[in-house]
């Protein structure tokens, strides 16, 4: 594990403006699970800013955004970025995440509620599919569209 400091930049105005706040943390930990927490108690029990979903990413050297959301996406930024540990946090403003579908079944995994991005076959009838299932091609053969995140909230 690399010691030292984590550069966070936290993005914390809707997007447009350029509001930002740029701290070091000391290296919190391998697993991203633990990145993640710390991150969260910092900033919204220590800092006290308003609590809400954010997404994490760092940039390579080409300039993009490369989103680390999982323990593989930050195995990745370990070792790509171990002379230079920065980390940006954008405040996510779609909450689909969060949003429960009640009485909505994924037809693939049958999780009910459909909870997240609830994706719509054009074709069948009455076939939905969870973020999950739609993201393993559960159904590939036809044309699926995402609900948007405004209907359907529970
Ligand atoms: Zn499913
Ligand atoms: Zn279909």
């Amino acid at each position: 594990m690399p010691e030292g400091f984590l550069k966070i930049t936290y993005h914390y105005a809707p997007a447009g403006s350029a509001k930002k706040l740029n701290i070091f943390v000391p290296m919190p930990s391998d697993q991203f699970d633990h990145l993640y927490s710390e991150i969260e108690r910092y900033l919204f029990e220590k800092r006290d800013l308003p609590v809400c979903n954010f997404r994490i990413y760092w940039i390579d050297s080409d300039s993009d955004e490369i989103d680390l959301s999982n323990q593989r996406d930050y195995v990745i930024f370990l070792a790509k970025c171990e002379k230079n540990m920065h980390l940006h946090i954008a405040i996510d403003d779609d909450l689909s995440n969060f949003i429960t579908h009640k009485g909505i079944e994924c037809d693939s995994c049958k999780a009910c509620p459909l909870i997240g991005f609830r994706y719509r076959c054009m074709q069948c009838p009455n076939f939905d599919l969870c973020q999950a299932c739609e993201s393993a091609h559960k159904h590939p053969k036809h044309f699926m569209v995402r609900i948007p995140a405004n209907q359907h909230r529970a």
